[in-house]
């Protein structure tokens, strides 16, 4: 077995005899973290590796946004079923809570998208997601936003929000309870064709050690972790960006209202425990998950800081903007982290390249890896062990989804990224 200063000896067969098979998680996200602890929960002897700390990278950054607002079959039952677990883990993960939270997708008077809401809403009614069409008018009278400038908007009533991190540590936790071998601090990478970690040490030094399966779900690091082992996947990372304000002046003011996406602006905001907390400033070019800016930039916090006084003018007291005229929005902190993209839109989640080989992926999120990690890390579970178990991988039975089939991609692929929560994302069939 692992030991917890992460040495291993070389070149040790994972026990084939044993009836829990082996499996290595890599990368300490939210993802991996729910996987790794729902794998231990079935029956799986564990061990998860971070190369820092757990949470430390994308899910340590993420806004907390939570919803099932989704159009499509597979991402609303996904949803769902995260929304479920979110809302379950408020009760029993020690540490974390869940604040339910209506979500409201705003558009303005002349954006194109704004034809395409109503459709959308019935798609997502349509899987059962209790969303509404509202007129801007009824949104007013309900919620203390400025509604003057929409031309429609729908209303997600099953949302909430949470403290991204303390749901890493306290899945973290769970997993540690659970029976799974947390080795934080230690890079690994990929030696071989078989499930073969080489653990710490860095390049080729590192101790090798061999699963009965390895999964790897180090978010933007993924296309350098498969591509140093010769598989070639379309996963980009890109920069976006999120701050925390008080509102109201000198603190006086939480934001008491529900979380709105204001589409047009391409800015979000939901309560925060010190005020609120707003976000997108995506940059849609490809990012080095080694080497980018973790700040936020300048003109992120001018650019939404106008958005939310646009739209939130009756919020606060005397509104965000303040009712003497000054600028009432005092940003705490502003800071940028990575979302990953594909080509398609939809994430790589199952076994990659030769079922034999029992290397697994999850990863490619298009900035709602967090919201959904309580319904992957499941899905990562349950299919690792049907995989291992000799269920045909890709079966009909099989619990893996189809369109996030890893090798759907030849790993070369160019294509433009896309900012994940837009109207025109979240549409398409
Ligand atoms: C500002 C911002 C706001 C966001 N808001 C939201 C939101 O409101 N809702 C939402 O759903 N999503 C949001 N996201 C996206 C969300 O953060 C990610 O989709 C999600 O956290 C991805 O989780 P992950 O576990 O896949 O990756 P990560 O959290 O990045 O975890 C990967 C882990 O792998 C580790 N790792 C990497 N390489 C190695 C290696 N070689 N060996 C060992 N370990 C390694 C890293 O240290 C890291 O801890 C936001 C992102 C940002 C930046």
């Amino acid at each position: 077995m692992s030991r917890s200063d992460g040495s291993t000896d070389r070149d040790v067969p994972a026990d084939r005899g044993s009836s829990s098979p082996e499996v290595a998680v890599v990368g300490g996200g939210a993802v991996g973290v729910t996987a790794a602890a729902d794998l231990a929960a079935r029956g799986a002897d564990v061990t998860l590796y971070d190369r820092g700390n757990l949470g430390a990278e994308s899910s340590g950054r993420a806004a907390g946004v939570l919803y099932d607002a989704y159009a499509e079959d597979i991402d609303a039952a996904l949803a769902a079923r995260a929304m479920d677990r979110f809302r379950a883990f408020d009760r029993s993960l020690p540490g974390f809570s869940f604040t339910p939270c209506p979500y409201v997708i705003a558009v303005r008077e002349g954006d194109p998208d704004a034809e395409a809401v109503p459709a959308m809403v019935d798609r997502m009614r349509a899987h059962d997601r209790d969303v509404s069409l509202v007129d801007p008018k009824t949104l007013g009278e309900r919620f203390p936003l400025r509604v003057d400038d929409l031309a429609v908007a729908a209303v997600a009533e099953g949302a909430g929000w949470c403290d991204p991190a303390s749901y890493v540590a306290a899945m973290g936790e769970r997993a540690r309870r659970e029976g799974v071998a947390v080795e934080t601090d230690i890079a690994v990478s990929l030696a071989g064709d078989r499930p073969e970690l080489r653990v710490g040490g860095g390049g080729r030094s590192g101790n090798r050690r061999e699963f009965d399966a390895v999964v790897v779900a180090v978010g933007a690091h993924t296309a350098d972790l498969l591509g140093g082992a010769g598989r070639e996947v379309p996963v980009v990372p890109y920069r976006v960006q999120a701050l925390t304000a008080e509102i109201g002046g000198s603190g006086s003011a939480s934001y008491d209202a529900p979380m709105v996406y204001d589409a047009t602006a391409g800015a979000y905001v939901r309560p925060h425990p010190t005020g609120l907390l707003a976000g997108d400033g995506t940059e849609p070019v490809p990012a080095d998950p080694d080497d980018y800016d973790p700040t936020g930039d300048d003109w992120f916090v001018e650019s939404v800081s106008a958005t939310l006084r646009e739209r939130l003018g009756a919020v606060g007291e005397g509104g965000v903007s303040g009712a003497d005229g000054t600028d009432a929005l005092d940003v705490e902190r502003a800071w940028a982290g990575l979302c990953t993209a594909t080509p398609d839109g939809d994430p790589l989640v199952g076994p990659i390249g030769d079922p034999e080989d029992r290397l697994f992926v999850a990863a490619g999120w298009q900035g709602h890896g967090f919201m959904r990690a309580p319904a992957i890390g499941e899905l990562v579970a349950e299919g690792v062990l049907a995989s291992l178990d000799g269920t045909e991988a890709k079966a009909p039975e099989s619990p893996w989804i189809d369109a996030f089939d890893p090798d759907r991609f030849d790993g070369d692929e160019e294509f433009e990224i896309a900012e994940g929560m837009s109207v025109e994302s979240r549409s398409r069939e």
